[in-house]
């Protein structure tokens, strides 16, 4: 491109902006939002919608040094010779609703020790999304079983609950629906079929602490509900993990599989009467969670809030869908605020484009997960002797055959997430955000010619 070449182009991008910017404020009458939307968007050189930058993420204060100093004091850094675990799993199972609460090393462990517990190993399937973080499939592939996927609801971005009747064969042990995000599965036709077919739920919840299904936590609607409090969660230890039950049968059994067998029940001597592993936490994790959990109801209600007056804001906008909330979801908990990203509302400005547009206003974002089905760790388990030993060859190529998720394939084309840690702040946050969505749209051509 000669110089005359980008003279015009520029004019071209600055008029045109202007005719956008015009457009705006005949309807929005100059408010300050007009104005943000009339300005030249950074990635163009203009200036940014925000410099600031986001909440950081972990918090501590005096009560978290307190805490891990009286363990350090203490000596006992071990769940059996301090109070710590015990202590936060009987708080964390009164906050949940939860008969019980096992505490373990990190959330892939609470569902490793689900599955377990439950009896899954090699020769059964078990039902899961397919939009997910990769621990959900990894701990079925770790029992070698087979992972069966659902396709995805795009309006809710969670298991289609209604494709999972089709799913479940003689051979189903278990199904595994995640609350993706902090936004609850359809939880009422989940249970249902459940109810209907036998087939526990193990809930992963990972991503959902405090999130509500018809007024009931989740994590303590399934035969198992799994939670994570790796340090990107909205309850976090840097790693920990929790098991949620209602059932003895299946508390005794993940209690003995995350001790290497040893007996559940008070002051109980290592009896070694099951196998399993070591997936414990530590005092320190146990002592840190409970003064996290002081801050937790406050920093749940500061993500409503942020999130409602999101949403109100980007409704008002064309080509950005935030994720639909079944009608028994009480309660969202935002570990992700996700939407949908629309090119042909944006003069086809391609999502990547808009991500980038979008940092360079100072409002960071992620593209989410892309198919896991398509990843090469799939192929590699399944094709494993191990694998083939159980399955034979011809049923692994089926499965492949048969693997179809054109829903969620969609998805991962679309989606576009900003993390919870972006909904801690101010609504003025909030506003930089649907701002900076606003002006992108209003220069979405010059954007792409850019
Ligand atoms: C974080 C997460 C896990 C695994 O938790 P870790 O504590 O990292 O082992 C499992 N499933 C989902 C959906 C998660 O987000």
């Amino acid at each position: 491109m000669d110089g005359k070449e980008m003279k015009r182009r520029e004019f071209l991008q600055v008029s045109m902006g202007g005719a956008a910017a015009c457009a705006l404020s005949g309807a929005l009458s100059a408010t300050p939002r007009a104005a943000a939307a009339a300005a030249e968007p950074a990635l163009l050189g203009g200036d940014p919608v925000r410099t600031a930058s986001f909440p950081s993420w972990p918090v501590f204060e005096g009560n978290d040094e307190e805490a891990w100093r009286r363990v350090l004091d203490a000596r006992a850094w071990f769940r059996f010779n301090g109070g710590a675990v015990s202590a936060f799993e009987e708080k964390y199972a009164e906050l949940t609703g939860a008969r019980h609460c096992l505490a373990t090393a990190n959330g892939t462990s609470a569902l490793y020790t689900s599955l377990n517990a439950l009896d899954v190993g090699p020769g059964d399937e078990v039902i899961v999304p397919p939009y997910t973080f990769v621990a959900t499939i990894n701990v079925v592939l770790l029992q070698h079983a087979l992972p069966v996927f659902v396709d995805t609801d795009r309006a809710s971005m969670q298991i289609d609950a209604q494709k999972i009747r089709d799913a479940i064969t003689g051979d189903t042990r278990c199904m595994i629906p995640v609350h993706l995000g902090g936004l609850p599965a359809d939880m009422d036709t989940i249970l249902e079929i459940s109810e209907e077919t036998g087939v526990p739920v193990v809930e992963d919840a990972c991503q959902a602490h405090m999130a509500e299904w018809r007024g009931r936590k989740v994590g303590s609607l399934g035969d198992t509900g799994c939670f994570s409090f790796q340090v990107s969660k909205n309850l976090c230890s840097g790693e920990g993990g929790a098991v949620l039950t209602d059932r003895d049968d299946i508390m005794e059994r993940a209690f003995a599989f995350h001790t290497n067998g040893r007996a559940w029940g008070p002051g109980s001597a290592p009896t070694n009467s099951y196998n399993g592993a070591n997936l414990r936490m530590t005092e320190f994790q146990g002592a840190l969670l409970q003064e996290q959990m002081t801050r937790l109801e406050e920093q749940c209600q500061t993500r409503d809030r942020n999130a409602a007056h999101l949403t109100e804001r980007l409704d008002d906008i064309p080509g950005v869908t935030p994720a639909r909330m079944y009608e028994g979801a009480t309660r969202n908990a935002y570990h992700l605020y996700m939407f949908r990203y629309d090119p042909e509302a944006f003069q086809g400005l391609p999502r990547n484009r808009f991500m980038q547009a979008l940092r360079a206003e100072g409002v960071p974002s992620s593209s989410g997960y892309s198919p896991l089905y398509d990843q090469p760790f799939l192929r590699e388990a399944l094709y494993s002797r191990g694998y083939l030993n159980v399955y034979g060859r011809e049923r692994i190529d089926r499965y492949f055959d048969e693997l179809h998720c054109p829903e969620n394939d969609q998805l991962c084309t679309e989606a576009v997430w900003f993390p919870q840690t972006m909904l801690l702040g101010s609504e003025s946050d909030m506003d930089d955000i649907a701002d900076a969505i606003e002006k992108i749209h209003a220069h979405a051509e010059a954007l792409k010619e850019g």
